[in-house]
């Protein structure tokens, strides 16, 4: 018996507005759709994780404290039945520095498939930049790129090159890819 499917989700960009290191809680608006869209996946079985690289940390942009401020801002408009999220995971290193979880390190994703059982055959990353796309990639499940948030064109071309499904933001991935209706 295969298990459950997964959705990994970027945070900047895909959930919420991407405001370039997002650090306060009242920029924390969601992507208009994003909210019902988790509703549908959740009703539909998928188990949910966020995955966010947010080298403004380690950059002193910001505090661990600020960015969880954030989440909760997100959680509390988000408002999602049981489950909800069941994990979300903040990866807060500079791109030059060692990082165990920082994306497009598939880490993150091979853990918890291992650790819950995930079908990776009907799982998901999503998110709006390259390295969103290769930890799917590197983890062996599905990308999808999303153009809601900081996707640059010559990005999106290269997702389209390696066969990432491009779409304009989140709700319209889970309709056509997932093909829930909500
Ligand atoms: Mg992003």
């Amino acid at each position: 018996m295969s298990g459950p499917p997964a959705l990994f989700l970027d945070r900047d960009g895909n959930l919420i507005r991407d405001h370039h290191h997002t650090c306060r809680e009242d920029q924390i608006e969601l992507i208009p759709g994003v909210k019902e869209a988790l509703r549908a996946c959740l009703r539909e079985g998928y188990l949910l994780f966020i995955l966010t690289n947010q080298s403004g940390i380690n950059r002193g942009i910001f505090t661990w404290e600020q960015y969880e401020a954030c989440n909760r801002r997100m959680l509390e408009l988000l408002d999602l039945p049981s489950p909800g999220i069941l994990e979300i995971k903040a990866a807060p290193e500079r791109p030059d520095e060692p990082s165990l979880y920082r994306k497009p390190s598939p880490r993150f994703i091979l853990e918890k498939i291992a650790q819950y059982g995930i079908d990776p055959a009907r799982s998901w990353m999503t998110g709006d930049r390259i390295s969103d796309w290769e930890a799917g990639f590197n983890a062996g499940i599905r990308s999808g790129a999303m153009r809601s948030g900081a996707a640059r064109p010559e990005d999106l071309l290269q997702a389209a090159q390696q066969g990432f499904a491009i779409h304009a933001d989140f709700p319209e991935f889970v309709r056509a890819e997932l093909g829930l209706k909500f």
